[in-house]
């Protein structure tokens, strides 16, 4: 499988749109890898995951035609994960030649509550439901569905939207989680990994707050501490193979020395990789 992240941050990006800290300072002064996008991840050239405010950019600077991509899976409806309005520009005129017929949206009942929502105050609110070029699949939680050329399943998240869910990816024998944005899987998500025998060649874990435990505070996203504990979970459910690879993703300027290259010792000494934007993985 081959997996590329186009942003690795979480809502805010590094350097925060307004944010003059530290931690942003650093990443406007130094740019290359300290700059980090809202999280998106770019799955077998065919899937996206997540569709943020990026999606646009990120799509010219990873020179991917957009226009051929006709499935996006999203986690979660927080603004960094989910930005329907740009929906808009499949309505018949602003876009005249789709390669696809229909762009469908995968994930929980929020995806098209929250489009809805967010349309409520246009003059075009109909049409877009009914223009035919957007579909919304209400996927539910361990109910595995072929998407593209991918099996896809999503997991409950431990996090703070109505219904917020981690996926599992799978094609030709190889098993990848994207775990954000949560805190550690329930144990029922445990349990279920558990006796479905699920074992990931690679499990991308939520880090928003860099070295930080943070598992009490805000129990809905993790630090590099939660990230151990929540790996060794997965080694004991039997999740693990020695070859699993491990990344850090979805960082906080709000944490501190998250800089690529002061984190990246820290990690590797762990057992983790650190994401960056463009970052490309084939497993
Ligand atoms: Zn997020
Ligand atoms: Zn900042
Ligand atoms: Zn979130």
């Amino acid at each position: 499988m081959k997996l590329q992240y186009w942003g690795t941050a979480a809502a805010e990006g590094i350097p925060g749109i307004f944010c003059n800290c530290k931690t942003c300072q650093e990443a406007r002064k130094k740019g290359g890898k300290y700059i980090r996008g809202r999280s998106q991840v770019l799955l077998e050239e065919e899937i996206l995951v997540d569709f943020n405010a990026d999606t646009y950019r990120n799509s010219l600077q990873y020179h991917c035609d957009l226009s051929k991509i006709s499935e996006i899976v999203i986690t979660h409806v927080h603004e960094d994960h989910y930005y329907p309005i740009e929906l808009m520009n499949l309505l018949p005129g602003r876009c005249k030649e789709p390669s696809f017929k229909t762009l469908t949206l995968h994930g929980s009942e929020d995806v098209e509550k929250k489009a809805r929502e967010v349309f409520s105050v246009y003059e075009e609110k109909e049409r877009i439901f009914h223009c035919g070029t957007v579909a919304f699949d209400v996927m539910k939680p361990y109910e595995t569905r072929r998407v593209g050329s991918v099996d896809v399943t999503p997991l409950p998240a431990t996090h703070n939207t109505p219904n917020p869910y981690v996926y599992i990816f799978s094609k030709d024998g190889k098993t990848m989680l994207l775990l954000n944005d949560s805190g550690y899987l329930k144990p029922e998500v445990m349990a279920w990994l558990k006796e479905k025998k699920i074992r990931f060649d690679l499990v991308s874990y939520d880090c928003t707050y860099g070295k930080r435990d943070v598992v009490r505070e805000a129990p809905r996203h993790m630090g590099l501490p939660n990230a151990e504990i929540m790996r060794q979970r997965f080694i004991d459910n039997g999740n693990y193979k020695p070859t699993t690879l491990s990344v850090l993703t979805h960082f906080t300027h709000n944490a501190s020395e998250i800089g690529y290259d002061e984190f990246l010792p820290v990690a590797a000494e762990h057992g983790f990789e650190v994401a960056y934007d463009g970052m490309t993985i084939e497993f």
